[in-house]
């Protein structure tokens, strides 16, 4: 699935466009614009014309995400801890 396309700012930063609405991100990669097709709230502005369903498979995506960092920074601190 496409749903984003990459380049370069005039500032030299590597920027993402959304091929919904056309909105440019710098920064962020990847995981910005899937907030963005999400419609995650707080952090970024949400798309306005993505599907529902592409909206809500993204949503989903990023919920598995979010889970696996959670488990990544549980095994980092008993790391810590066996130190
Ligand atoms: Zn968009």
């Amino acid at each position: 699935m496409m749903d984003s396309s990459s380049g370069v700012n005039a500032q030299g930063r590597k920027t993402m466009t959304c091929i919904n609405c056309h909105k440019t991100f710098a920064g962020g990669g990847i995981f910005r614009m899937k907030q963005h097709l999400a419609g995650a709230r707080g952090s970024i502005v949400s798309c306005g014309k993505v599907p529902p369903e592409v909206r809500h498979a993204i949503s989903v995506t990023l919920k598995d995400i979010f889970e696996k960092k959670k488990e990544e920074n549980l095994g980092q601190k008993i790391h810590l801890v066996d130190l």
